[in-house]
C-alpha cells in the first residue's frame, strides 16, 4: 500500500517532465501485500484478514477519491458495479467488544457478551479537505474526554443506564439534560479553556474538577454494577478516560505536547494505571480490545499486551474524536478488488509501469557506502510482451478483480511452481525457479522507494543491516506479529442466527479469533448457486501466538505448512466448541455445531464441511503485522532519513507520525516518500494533524 501511495504521488500530471519512468517491482501477480485479496470457488472474496477503514483516514480515503475520479468508470465502464468511492465504501457504525462476566464473578451469568456501541454519524467526508479539523491538540483531546464525561453525568443524571453514544464533529451533538449537569459542563469546559492560556497549575486546576465528576458518577455507577453489567463497563470507560486526562495533563503532554513520544517507551494500560484507572477497567474488555484491533501482543502470546501509551491515546483519540462521516467504513468488496486494482488502473493509464512476478533478493551499496548502488531481482516467469506487460486483473461480474490462478496466456512456457498466485508472493518460493538480474543505478534506476515491509527488510538488505547503526536497530527492533484470518459462508441469516445487529464489527473475544465482523455486503459481488447461497459472511481474526522465534523457522520450507495446520486447529476449536457466544444459532440445543449450514462443501458432511472454508497463517515475514510495542517507537526511521542518499521508505513501519499498522500510516508514509524524491515538504499534500505536528 505504501509502495502504490508513493507511485500515486509521483506520478501526478507532468511527470514524465521530470522522471523517464516510475517501475513498480512486486513478487508474485497481485498487488496489496496485507491487504491484497482475490476470488475463489464461486467468486468468493479471499483476504489475508479483515480490512476496515477509519474515519480518519483521510490521506487514504483522499488517494481513493481521486483515483476512482481519473477512472471515471461511469463514463468508461458504466457497467461496472462500484464506479465511485461512495459505491466503494459504506458506513460501518456498530463496533462492539464482547465482555467476559464470569471474569470476575464465575456464577454471574451467561459468560460472553457483547456490548455494542452507537456511533453517530456526521456530515463530514473523509479525504475532503473541507472536512478536516483545524486543531487537534492534546488539548482538545482533555476537552473533548472532558464533555463525553458530562454527557455521561447527563445519562446519570436521568437515571437511565448510560449507553455509549459517540461523535466525531468537533461540537458533538448534546443529549437532553439536567440544567445541573450542564452548569457542571459549562464550568469545567470554561476551566480548561481559562487554564489553556496560563500552562501553570495545570493539575491541581483541571484535575480538581474532573475527578469530582469521576466520583460522582463511580459511586453511582459502581451501586447499580451489581444488578446491570453495563454500569459496571461504563464506570471502566469513565475510569479509563479520566486516567488518560490525568496522564496527559501530568506527564506533562498539555504543556509539550511533543512529550506524546516520551509515553510509548510504557505499555498503555500500564500508564493508565499509573494515572490511576482503576485496575478492573485497567483489565476490562476496554482495555483488551484496544490491543486486539492493533495485534498487540507480543509474539502473539496473549498474556503479553503491549502497545505504547503515546499511540494508544493518540489512536483512540483520532478513533472516536476525529473521525468524518462514520467511525467505520467497510468496504462493498475485497480490498484487493475496490482499491488495490484501481489503483493499479489508474496508475498503469499515467504511465506506471508494473514489473509483476519480480522478487527483490538484495539491495547493495555502492563504493561509497552511502548510496543504492544495485539490486538483485528473481523473475519468477518469463512474460510474452516483456516484463512489464502481465496484466493480473480478469473480470468478476463486471468489476476488475486480481486473479489468484496465473493468467496463462501471458506466461511463457509452463510457470515453475504452478498456477497459484499465492506461491509466487511467498518468502518460500523456491529459489531455483526463476532467472536472476541486477538492476544497477544510473541505467536501470536513480531513486529507490523501499516499501518492502520491516519484516522482509533484514532479508533484504544485509549490507545496510552491516553498514548503518540506525538501520541495524530499526531492523532487529520494530517488531511484528503473525496472524491468522477466517471466512465462514453460513446458509441462515443473521438474525436466525441469533445475532441481531447485521453490519457489526467486534472486537475482546476469547482467543484465538478474538476479533470477529459481519460482512454480508459481499454476497452481492460472489456469485452462488441458488441452492448453496450464504445470506451470512463471517470473518475472523487474531495474532498468531508463535512460542518459538520465528526467525528460527524462516529457512525452513515446511514453515507454511506447520502454521496453516495449528491455524485449522484454532479454526476447528472455535466453530466446533466457542461459536456459541457470537452466534448461537450456529449450535443446535445440545450444543453441537450445526456444520450443515456452512455453504460451498458439497456433499461433505458433519466437521468435515470446515475445509471448504477459508482461512490462512500471515506469517511471511512481508506479511506479518507492523506492531507498536512499548520503547520501540523511536527505533522507526522517517520517510525521508533513511541513511542511504537515494532510498527513500514507504510503509506502516516508518516513523510517519501515525506509527501503527495501518492503511493510513501506510499511506502517509508513500506521500512522504515521494515527497521527498519530488525536493518538497514532508507534509505537502498530507491532510490531517499527526503526532508529527505535535
Ligand atoms: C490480518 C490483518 C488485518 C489488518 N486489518 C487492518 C484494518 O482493518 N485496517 C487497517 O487500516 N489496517 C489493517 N491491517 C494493516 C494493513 O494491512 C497494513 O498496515 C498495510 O497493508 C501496510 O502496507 P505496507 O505498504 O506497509 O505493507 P504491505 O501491504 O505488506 O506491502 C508490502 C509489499 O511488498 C511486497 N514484497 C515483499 N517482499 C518482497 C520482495 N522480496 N520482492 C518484491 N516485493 C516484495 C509485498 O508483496 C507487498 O506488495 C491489517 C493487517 C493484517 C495482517
Amino acid at each position: 500500500m505504501g509502495g502504490l501511495a508513493a507511485a500515486w504521488r509521483l506520478s501526478e500530471p507532468g511527470w514524465q517532465e521530470r522522471f523517464s519512468r516510475i517501475t513498480v517491482y512486486q513478487r508474485g501477480a497481485r498487488l496489496g501485500g496485507k491487504g491484497a485479496s482475490s476470488r475463489g470457488v464461486h467468486d468468493r472474496v479471499e483476504e489475508h484478514g479483515l480490512h476496515v477503514w477509519l474515519g480518519y483516514y483521510d490521506n487514504a480515503f483522499a488517494m481513493m477519491r481521486q483515483c476512482y475520479e481519473e477512472l471515471d468508470r461511469a463514463r468508461t465502464d458504466p457497467d461496472c458495479p462500484i464506479r465511485s468511492v461512495d459505491d466503494a465504501f459504506f458506513p460501518s457504525v456498530r463496533v462492539g467488544l464482547f465482555d467476559d462476566l464470569n471474569r470476575l464473578d464465575p456464577r454471574a451469568g451467561p459468560g460472553w457478551v457483547p456490548w455494542l456501541g452507537d456511533f453517530t454519524t456526521n456530515s463530514l467526508v473523509p479525504g475532503d479537505p473541507a472536512s478536516q479539523s483545524g486543531s487537534f491538540t492534546p488539548l482538545d483531546i482533555v476537552r473533548r474526554s472532558i464533555r463525553l464525561l458530562v454527557d455521561f453525568f447527563v445519562s446519570i443524571d436521568e437515571h437511565v443506564t448510560p449507553v455509549m453514544s459517540m461523535s466525531g464533529s468537533p461540537i458533538p451533538p448534546r443529549r437532553g439534560g439536567s440544567l445541573g449537569a450542564g452548569v457542571a459542563h459549562t464550568a469545567v469546559a470554561l476551566g480548561i479553556e481559562a487554564l489553556a492560556a496560563a500552562d501553570a497549575l495545570w493539575e491541581l486546576a483541571v484535575m480538581e474538577p474532573v475527578d469530582r465528576l469521576a466520583t460522582r458518577l463511580r459511586s453511582t455507577l459502581l451501586e447499580r454494577a451489581g444488578t446491570d453489567p453495563a454500569a459496571r463497563r461504563m464506570w471502566h470507560l469513565i475510569s479509563i478516560v479520566v486516567a488518560q486526562v490525568r496522564g496527559l495533563v501530568t506527564d506533562g503532554v498539555l504543556a509539550d505536547p511533543s512529550r506524546i513520544r516520551e509515553l510509548n517507551t510504557e505499555d498503555y494500560r500500564a500508564w493508565t494505571l499509573r494515572h490511576g484507572a482503576d485496575p478492573d477497567a485497567a483489565d476490562s474488555t476496554l482495555i483488551r480490545g484496544l490491543y486486539d484491533l492493533v495485534f498487540g501482543f507480543r509474539d502473539g502470546d496473549p498474556d503479553q499486551p503491549g502497545f505504547g501509551a503515546g499511540l494508544g491515546v493518540f489512536l483512540s483519540a483520532k478513533t472516536f474524536f476525529d473521525y468524518k462521516g462514520a467511525v467505520f467504513w467497510k468496504m462493498a468488496a475485497g480490498m484487493g478488488d475496490v482499491v488495490i486494482a484501481p489503483l493499479h488502473q489508474a496508475l498503469r493509464s499515467r504511465g506506471v509501469d508494473f514489473e509483476l512476478f519480480t522478487r527483490i533478493d538484495d539491495l547493495h551499496l555502492d563504493d561509497s557506502g552511502e548510496r543504492i548502488g544495485s539490486i538483485d531481482i528473481t523473475r519468477q516467469v518469463e512474460l510474452v510482451d516483456g516484463p512489464a506487460s502481465y496484466d493480473p486483473l480478469v473480470d468478476v461480474g463486471g468489476l476488475p478483480c486480481f486473479s489468484r490462478e496465473l493468467l496463462l496466456e501471458q506466461i511463457v512456457g509452463d510457470p515453475p511452481t504452478g498456477t497459484d498466485s499465492e506461491a509466487y508472493e511467498s518468502h518460500w518460493w523456491p529459489d531455483d525457479g526463476g532467472s536472476r538480474e541486477t538492476l544497477r543505478r544510473g541505467i536501470d534506476f536513480d531513486d529507490v522507494v523501499f516499501a518492502l515491509p520491516v519484516g522482509m527488510a533484514p532479508h533484504v538488505t544485509s549490507e545496510l543491516v552491516a553498514r548503518d547503526a540506525r538501520w541495524r536497530a530499526m531492523c532487529e527492533g520494530v517488531a511484528t506479529v503473525a496472524t491468522e484470518a477466517l471466512q465462514l459462508w453460513i446458509r441462515s441469516p443473521e438474525p436466525e442466527l441469533g445475532w441481531t445487529t447485521p453490519g457489526s464489527t467486534m472486537t475482546g473475544y476469547q482467543p484465538p479469533f478474538d476479533t470477529w465482523a459481519s460482512m454480508p455486503q459481499l454476497i452481492e459481488r460472489e456469485h452462488w448457486p441458488d441452492d448453496d447461497r450464504p445470506t451470512t459472511v463471517a470473518y475472523f481474526c487474531s495474532a498468531l501466538h508463535e512460542p518459538d522465534d520465528p526467525r528460527a523457522d524462516v529457512d525452513d520450507p515446511s514453515t507454511p505448512t506447520r502454521a496453516r495446520d495449528e491455524v485449522a486447529r484454532h479454526v476447528r476449536e472455535l466453530v466446533g466448541d466457542r461459536i456459541g457466544p457470537l452466534l448461537p444459532g450456529l449450535v443446535d440445543d445440545g450444543g453441537a455445531t450445526r456444520w450443515d449450514l456452512l455453504c460451498g462443501a458439497g456433499d461433505a458432511t458433519g466437521e468435515a464441511r470446515l475445509d471448504s472454508q477459508y482461512w490462512r497463517a500471515n506469517i511471511d515475514p512481508s506479511d506479518r503485522y507492523v506492531q507498536s510495542l512499548p520503547g520501540t517507537d523511536h527505533l522507526r526511521l522517517r520517510s525521508d532519513d533513511s541513511g542511504f542518499a537515494n532510498m527513500v521508505l514507504a510503509g506502516d513501519w516508518t516513523d510517519n507520525g501515525l506509527n501503527a499498522g495501518c492503511i493510513e500510516a501506510a499511506v502517509m508514509s508513500g506521500l512522504k516518500a515521494a515527497n521527498a524524491i519530488l525536493g518538497r515538504e514532508p507534509k505537502t499534500g498530507v491532510l490531517g494533524i499527526y503526532l508529527d505536528d505535535w
